[in-house]
């Protein structure tokens, strides 16, 4: 999941990926933290935009990724969501994992303000004509990349 970010203030941008793993670091966060670092930005000045990825009706986990999502949720402050909101359980050890909301709540969470956040609700799941997906591919993809630049 790419998370693109843009400060038409202080004129810079950034990007990172953002699959499971990089949700539970908080990477959303870190590169927040970066920008106002590096470039002296105000996270409520931030434009962030959660690119396409794997959807929650997609994205069944087992309960070694369920338990990662459950202590981070258990020790960070996302705004009182409460874990249901990204984690269904289904029975049997499975999950859906709603990564879009994760990463939504964790850039919330980092000082980015809700209606800076764009989501562009497409899974890459529902859509293997025209995005890899590492699901529907078994494994068997490319890659997809993302790029932000600023114009003079
Ligand atoms: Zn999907």
């Amino acid at each position: 999941m790419p998370l693109l970010f843009v400060d038409p203030k202080r004129r810079a941008v950034g990007c990172s990926h953002s699959g499971w793993r990089g949700t539970v670091a908080q990477i959303g966060r870190v590169t927040v933290e970066t920008m106002t670092r590096e470039f002296g930005s105000d996270p409520a000045d931030l434009i962030a935009a959660i690119g396409p990825s794997i959807c929650k009706e997609c994205y069944e986990v087992g309960e070694e990724v369920a338990g990662q999502f459950r202590e981070l949720w258990r020790t960070g402050r996302f705004y009182g969501m409460p874990i249901g909101e990204i984690l269904t359980e289904q029975g049997g050890g499975k999950y859906r994992l709603d990564l879009w909301k994760a990463n939504e709540a964790v850039l919330r969470a980092a000082g980015v303000l809700p209606q800076h956040i764009a989501v562009t609700d497409i899974c890459t799941c529902h859509n293997p004509e025209y995005l890899f997906s590492h699901r529907a591919s078994g494994g068997k993809r490319g890659n997809f990349g993302a790029f932000i630049m600023l114009k003079e």
